[in-house]
């Protein structure tokens, strides 16, 4: 059996225990519910806004203003002033601008598609297009919003795409699909807040006070020799994620901890579950419905009323709390 992609890269890339402690008891932060939930809504609302952009026929700021805007009808965290409905909108303008001409070769072939992979497991492919200039062509685009620790789109951040087994999993399927594909453009957006006038270290100009973005694009590609190593690999983590199950042993990856919302337990020596009580003080449990039977667990709290609710989108970052605001980090170029 293979398990769900985010099942794998929260074993595989993170941590084993934190794998545990989040599918097998469903242990999430209390308090930081809503910051995730803000972020999270915060991508959704830009993803309809590029899906409406990329759909409208004159590449229209207009129409994508008005999908954010609807995506986006409340601020969850009043106390994120890098993503607002106002730097939302003058994000997409500042996208629209830039990107006009290059993306004017762009014939889009599909947009926001649900996929099911070749194990089953879900995956949502935000937009597929050719390249006119290069008829014939298949390129998947990724929509990334970037904040926190990411946000200035350093080397840092693009590294591990070179060998992320998710971009493999993308190209596979929509080979697959459309009998090719020429790779996968991350197409990130990150939002920041300056709460003090910096100056920028290249041009030495003072920059002001307020949110500011930046925008990057990266292409990635994998041969097929690539993708069946990856998917091999992922194979041989399910095997290995099933041996943690048979033995109930879930090792601990500590070079993880610093962005791991369980740090609080394993920094005090507790465990699960004989600190139990201790940890349900900061942590609750979410449903355990067994949707469509890919053993990802309903997101609402354990004894929620109404249907269940799967994410379909990414899951936030293994999160981050002390992250997200920008304090006096300046612009580090
Ligand atoms: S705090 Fe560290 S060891 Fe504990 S679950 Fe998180 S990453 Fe794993
Ligand atoms: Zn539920």
């Amino acid at each position: 059996m293979k398990y769900s992609n985010s099942q794998i890269d929260l074993y595989s890339n993170k941590c084993p225990l934190a794998w545990h402690y989040q599918r097998h008891i469903g242990l999430r932060k209390r308090g930081i519910g809503s910051i995730n939930d803000h972020h999270l809504a915060f991508g959704k609302a830009w993803h309809k806004a590029m899906e409406v952009l990329y759909l409208s026929p004159d590449y229209s700021l207009r129409l994508a203003s008005e999908a954010f805007i609807a995506a986006y009808p409340a601020q969850l965290d009043p106390s994120d002033h890098a993503k607002t409905e106002a730097t939302g909108l003058e994000a997409l303008a500042a996208y629209i601008a830039r990107y006009r001409d290059e993306d004017s070769s762009m014939h889009v072939l599909c947009v926001e598609t649900l996929e099911q992979d070749a194990d089953d497991s879900d995956m949502v492919i935000d937009l597929v297009y050719e390249d006119l200039r290069y008829p014939g062509s298949v390129i998947i685009v990724d929509h990334k919003t970037v904040g926190g620790r990411n946000k200035y789109l350093s080397a840092d951040y693009w590294e591990p795409w070179a060998d992320a087994s998710v971009v493999s999993r993308y190209i596979a399927q929509t080979r697959q699909k459309f009998g090719r594909c020429d790779g996968l453009v991350i197409n990130a957006v990150s939002f920041g807040y300056r709460t003090k006038a910096t100056k920028d270290k290249k041009t030495k100009k003072l920059l002001p006070i307020g949110s500011w973005q930046r925008f990057g694009r990266q292409a990635f590609n994998r041969d097929n020799a690539q993708i069946h190593l990856d998917r091999q690999s992922d194979l041989a983590w399910s095997a290995q994620m099933q041996i943690s199950e048979l033995f109930d042993m879930y090792p601990q990856r500590k070079s993880q901890c610093r962005w791991c919302t369980y740090r609080e337990i394993c920094t005090a020596g507790q465990e699960w579950p004989r600190s139990e009580e201790n940890i349900l003080a900061s942590y609750y449990i979410v449903c355990d419905a067994d949707i469509d039977g890919t053993r990802d667990r309903c997101v609402l709290e354990t004894g929620h009323e109404g249907e269940h609710l799967k994410q379909h989108l990414p899951e936030p970052e293994l999160v981050i709390v002390e992250d997200y605001d920008d304090e006096l980090e300046g612009e580090v170029e």
